[in-house]
């Protein structure tokens, strides 16, 4: 029966970190990956064209934290990207987070939040910020777009995940540090698992009574999958993504790489994303030719389409009720953005499993 001290099943950015932060402490670990490739939801791959293209949707590293920086860089260096996104409204690629000079043009120059109060979901948080016509062209759309839900039954916290721009600064993120792998996430995720013995095409709830955990089991799959669902599913929301090259294209063909739809007139389509623009400007003028892929949000109802927890009470409530049962349980550890049931960007879940080693080490020095 194959047996390690800790045993950490996936092999994402949650998984590599906690194994590579137990392996550099000479602690024996083996990583179980149920996909046919390591790195999780961050893999990406290249086109034949040369174009990277990120497998699982678009991935932007920022931070403000140096020695997160150095941790990531420990594996490849980061070429500068800082995200700029648009939005199509009324036909024009404007700019998102929304220019407070787009309000004064379209609204004048004094207007006033479409809600004022104490907000109890995400619409009445997004109004608080702008003026309702502007909540309407942005907002509304491509929210309703992304969940399939109307705006009003989401929680008002996903409203803190943008902003309006006083000094109409385009950047996504204004982080200290932001960059993407210079060889890829592919080879930056493999270089973090180095020396780790990693078993891919593993599904280890199928076949769990193989594998013997010494120590600890750290399950970074869905929870709820880990209990048999027995308390009742979480939902989540994924992408579809269609990819087409266009190879007479000598240049760009968006205004930004990432361009969103919040229109519902335009479709179900959220966002279109242009995979060049991402890519070191020198490597991106080698090449010929462009990729657009579009994404359509769609309710999953196979564990490898999960990408987004859903932001309401009811899941919430749900996802506390397995939490409780596995903090009942000291020898596993269910963690990550799944296993928590939490958007965490990926400096956030580094952050956090670096933060959960060191849990472990403590435990596992007291322990022997
Ligand atoms: C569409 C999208 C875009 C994003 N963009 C950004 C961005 O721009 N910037 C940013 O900072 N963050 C971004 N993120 C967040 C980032 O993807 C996460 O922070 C990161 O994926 C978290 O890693 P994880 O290891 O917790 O989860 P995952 O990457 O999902 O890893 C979990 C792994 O466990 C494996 N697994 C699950 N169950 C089993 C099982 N039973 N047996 C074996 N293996 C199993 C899975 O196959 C998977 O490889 C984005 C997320 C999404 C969904």
């Amino acid at each position: 029966m194959p047996a390690a001290d800790f045993l950490v099943v996936g092999s994402g950015l949650t998984g590599a970190v906690i194994a590579r932060s137990l392996r550099d402490a000479g602690r024996e670990v083996v990583v179980l990956e149920r996909r046919d490739h390591l790195g999780g939801n961050v893999h990406d791959h290249l086109h034949p064209s040369g174009i990277r293209i990120h497998t699982y949707g678009p991935h932007y590293f920022r931070t403000n934290a140096e020695a997160l920086w150095r941790f990531v860089t420990r594996f490849d260096d980061f070429y500068p990207y800082v995200a700029e996104l648009r939005s199509e409204v009324d036909g024009i690629a404007e700019q998102w987070p929304i220019a407070a000079s787009y309000i004064r043009r379209t609204i004048g120059a004094t207007w006033t939040p479409g809600f004022q109060g104490t907000p109890t979901n995400f619409e009445e948080a997004s109004l608080a910020m702008m003026p309702e016509p502007v909540y309407r062209k942005f907002v509304q759309g491509y929210t309703e777009k992304q969940w399939g839900v109307p705006a009003r039954s989401l929680s008002a916290d996903l409203a803190k995940r943008f902003d309006v721009r006083e000094d109409d600064d385009p950047r996504l993120m204004r982080h200290a540090f932001q960059g993407i792998p210079r060889r890829g996430y592919a080879a930056w995720m493999s270089a973090m698992l180095e020396g780790i013995p990693v078993e891919l095409g593993v599904d280890f709830l199928q076949e769990r009574a193989r594998w013997v955990a010494r120590r600890c089991l750290i399950f970074t799959g869905p929870i709820d999958e880990f209990y048999g669902g027995d308390l009742g599913r979480l939902r989540y929301r994924g992408q579809r993504r269609t990819h087409r090259f266009h190879p007479e294209v000598d240049g760009f063909l968006l205004a930004a790489g990432q361009v969103n739809h919040p229109d519902p007139a335009t479709g179900p389509q959220i966002r279109t994303l242009e995979w060049k623009r991402m890519m070191p400007p020198d490597e991106a003028r080698a090449i010929r030719g462009t990729v657009l892929t579009q994404e359509t949000p769609y309710t999953p109802d196979t564990p490898d389409g999960f990408e987004y927890p859903f932001p309401d009470e009811t899941n919430r409530r749900l996802y506390e009720a397995y939490r409780q049962r596995a903090a009942a349980d000291p020898n596993v550890l269910i963690c990550g953005r799944l296993g928590e049931y939490r958007y965490y960007d990926m400096d956030q879940a580094i952050a956090r499993a670096l933060m959960l080693s060191r849990r472990l080490l403590g435990e596992d020095l007291t322990a022997s």
